[in-house]
C-alpha cells in the first residue's frame, strides 16, 4: 500500500511518526508532502521550519518540550548576532539547526532544487518515509496585519514569532502559489497513492499553502485515491499552536465540522471523501463527507498509528 500525507511541522511531523509506525506494521510505503509557506530567508540562510520539524521529528533529534527545533540545542550564534545588533533577533537560531541551514543555503546557492537538498539532509536523518517539499518554486506565506499602526504584508514568520499572532489580522496570501509547480515526485506520489491522508495540522497556514500549488490540488481532486482528513481541532481547541487566530481571520469557526467544511467534499469542488473528528465530536457533520469520530489526541506513538488505522478504514483500504 503507498499513502501520502499532506502536513505541516510540529503537528504534522507528530502524526507522520503514527504513521510511520503504522505502515511498518503493514507493510506501506509512506510520502509525506510538507508545507513550504514558512519558509524563509534570514541572516543570509534558508530556513525551512516545516521540513526540518518533520525531518528531526522522525530523525529522532527534535526537542519535544519545545516542539520545534534540536534536542541539547546551544545558541551561541544566535547571542553573536545580538551582540552585533543583526536583526532580526526574534528568530530562534540554534547551533545545530544553522548547520542544517547551512548545508541547505550552500546547495540551493550551488544549483539544487529545494527537493533535492531535502533528500540529500535526509540522507543523515534516516526519517523512513520520503519527505518532499510541496514545491520547488517560492512559496512564501505573508499575512496582512496591522503592524505598528501601518496596515502592511509582514511574512508568517515575523507575524508567528514576532508577534505571536497577536495583531489585527486581515489575510492570508501566499505568494508565488500562482506560479508554483508541484515538486518531483509529488505528482508521481499522488498518482500511485492507495489513501491520501490530510495531517491534523493548521489547515489555513500548514495545508491550505499546500493545496494552492494548483496541479497538486488538481492531482488530489481528481485521483482515484480517497482522501481522508484528521481534525486539528478537538472540541473548540486548537489544542497547541495558533489555529484559532487563524481561523478567525478568514471567518471560519473553531470546531472539527467547520474545519472540515473549509476542505469540503471532494464531490462539491473540495478535497475530502472522510473526516475524522475526535470521540467528543460525535455527531459533527460535514456535508458530503463521511465523517466518524474516533480518539485524535496524539498522546503516545501508538494512539497516532491507530488515527492512521482508523483513517484508513475510513477510506476503505484498511
Ligand atoms: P506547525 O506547522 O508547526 O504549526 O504544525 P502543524 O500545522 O503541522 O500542526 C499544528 C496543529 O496540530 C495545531 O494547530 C493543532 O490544531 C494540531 N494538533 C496538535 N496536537 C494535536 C493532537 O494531539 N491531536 C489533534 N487532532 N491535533 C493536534
Ligand atoms: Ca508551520
Amino acid at each position: 500500500m503507498r499513502i501520502v500525507v499532506l502536513s505541516g511541522g510540529i503537528g504534522g511531523a507528530k502524526f507522520l511518526v503514527g504513521v510511520r509506525a503504522h505502515a511498518r506494521a503493514i507493510g506501506a510505503e509512506v510520502t509525506a508532502v510538507v508545507n513550504v509557506g514558512d519558509d524563509v530567508r534570514m541572516h543570509g540562510l534558508q530556513i525551512c521550519p516545516d521540513l526540518d520539524s518533520v525531518m528531526y521529528t522522525l530523525g529522532g533529534a527534535h526537542d519535544r518540550e519545545r516542539g520545534w527545533g534540536r534536542v541539547g540545542e546551544t545558541w551561541v550564534v544566535k547571542e553573536e548576532l545580538a551582540a552585533y545588533g543583526a536583526e532580526p533577533s526574534w528568530f530562534g537560531l540554534g547551533d545545530k539547526d544553522t548547520a542544517t541551514h547551512l548545508v541547505r543555503t550552500q546547495m540551493l546557492t550551488a544549483g539544487y532544487p529545494l527537493s533535492q537538498v531535502t533528500a540529500a539532509l535526509c540522507t543523515r536523518w534516516q526519517p523512513g518515509v520520503t519527505i518532499v517539499p510541496a514545491t520547488d518554486d517560492r512559496l512564501e506565506t505573508h499575512v496582512v496585519a496591522d503592524v505598528e499602526g501601518e496596515r502592511k504584508a509582514i511574512h508568517f514568520q515575523e507575524w508567528w514569532v514576532r508577534y505571536r499572532g497577536d495583531v489585527p489580522t486581515h489575510r492570508f496570501v501566499f505568494v508565488g502559489a500562482d506560479a508554483a509547480k508541484p515538486a518531483p515526485g509529488v505528482l508521481e506520489a499522488l498518482a500511485e497513492a492507495d489513501v491520501v491522508l490530510i495531517a491534523p495540522s493548521n489547515p489555513v497556514v500548514s495545508i491550505a499553502p499546500i493545496l494552492a500549488v494548483a496541479p497538486l490540488r488538481e492531482a488530489l481532486v481528481s485521483g482515484s485515491a480517497p482522501v481522508i482528513g484528521l481534525s486539528p481541532i478537538i472540541g473548540d481547541s486548537p489544542i497547541r499552536g495558533m489555529a484559532d487566530k487563524c481561523l478567525a481571520t478568514i471567518g471560519v469557526e473553531v470546531t472539527p465540522a467547520a474545519v472540515g467544511g473549509l476542505y469540503g467534499a471532494r464531490s462539491a469542488g473540495g478535497v475530502l471523501d472522510g473526516w475524522l473528528v475526535d470521540t467528543s465530536d460525535a455527531g459533527a457533520e460535514v456535508p458530503g463527507v463521511a465523517t466518524r469520530a474516533v480518539p485524535l489526541w496524539m498522546s503516545s506513538e501508538q494512539a497516532t498509528a491507530q488515527m492512521v488505522a482508523d483513517a484508513l478504514s475510513l477510506a476503505g483500504v484498511a
